[in-house]
């Protein structure tokens, strides 16, 4: 613990500090800040840090969530798109030198160049999310296919739920695929809008999600699994023999393709799992090869 500065993971020492720069919290940047130091080092634990370490907070904030990062050794780089809080951060963060602040839209920037990873390096990504791009983020961070080890998120509980979610659950849809395709995801905790200033209307959650070496699935071609999975879950309601159609496919090739990968006509996406999806990828493009 870096004795000369206050635990910012406190509702009064965050009201300090907005006041101190006559800040306000902006809903647009979906800032709703942690004020509650356990859940700051929940998330901390969650992602077993040591101080070889290289992470990618996106949205520090003022800091709460960087100075339990940077606590750790670890070296933090931590990426800020309202332009008016790198100066904040200066001041909060002032002692830790082994933070660096960029400002930046997380969706934008290039970000091994922002990382400056050495050859080989992999890192982790903690953050508490921006609400409101939550599910860009998460994909974008991993259909770059970045050397990401782990990544641990504050999310909107219910989107935790999705992220976790197994197939036959309501909550199992394109976002659980994707996710457990290309990590194995962990309820770490849930935590209750009391945490956070100003507190958000729902509860929200940790998730911790390992990126896996080899994808929970093996389809042949990957856009097509995806493709196909979007339109499985675009109208979740119908049985993949409709809702196939939105792929580009006939009602006969579906048949078929359900046929060959042993998944009933009824079936629906929700039912599922990444292997039978890759099986039903796999048919389907075995049907394109032969037309
Ligand atoms: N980490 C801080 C905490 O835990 O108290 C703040 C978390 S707050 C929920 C989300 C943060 O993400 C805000 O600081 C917001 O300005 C920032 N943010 C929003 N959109 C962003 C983007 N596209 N790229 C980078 N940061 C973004």
């Amino acid at each position: 613990m870096n004795a000369t500065i206050p635990v910012i993971a406190d509702p009064a020492v965050t009201r300090r500090i907005l006041n101190a720069f006559g800040l306000r919290a902006r809903k647009r940047l979906g800032q709703n800040f942690l004020v509650d130091a356990s859940v700051v080092r929940g998330i901390v634990d969650a992602a077993e840090l040591t101080a070889g370490d290289t992470v990618l907070e996106i949205g520090p904030g003022i800091g709460t969530l960087t100075q339990g990062l940077a606590e750790t050794g670890a070296r933090v780089v931590a990426v800020e798109v309202d332009r008016k809080l790198p100066a904040v951060l200066a001041q909060t963060l002032r002692g830790y030198d082994n933070v660096t602040v960029v400002p930046g839209d997380i969706l934008k920037i290039d970000i091994p160049e922002t990382l400056k990873l050495e050859n080989g390096e992999r890192f982790k990504v903690v953050a508490n999310l921006p609400y409101y791009i939550t599910t860009p983020i998460i994909m974008t961070l991993l259909e770059q296919r970045l050397p990401i080890e782990r990544l641990v998120t504050m999310v909107q509980k219910e989107v935790a739920m999705r992220m976790t979610a197994r197939p036959g659950t309501k909550d199992y849809g394109a976002l659980s695929v994707a996710v457990q395709y290309f990590t194995a995801p962990r309820m770490v905790t849930d935590v209750p809008p009391r945490a956070f200033r100003p507190a958000p209307e729902v509860t929200s959650a940790v998730v911790s999600c390992v990126v896996r070496e080899t994808p929970g699935a093996l389809p042949a071609d990957e856009k097509l699994f995806f493709r196909l999975i979007r339109a499985a879950f675009g109208q979740r309601r119908k049985t993949l023999l409709n809702a196939l159609t939105a792929a580009g496919l006939t009602k006969d090739a579906i048949r078929a393709a359900l046929a060959a990968a042993e998944i009933g006509e009824n079936a629906r996406g929700e039912q599922l799992s990444l292997e039978a999806f890759a099986r039903l990828s796999d048919a389907v493009g075995a049907l394109h090869a032969q037309t």
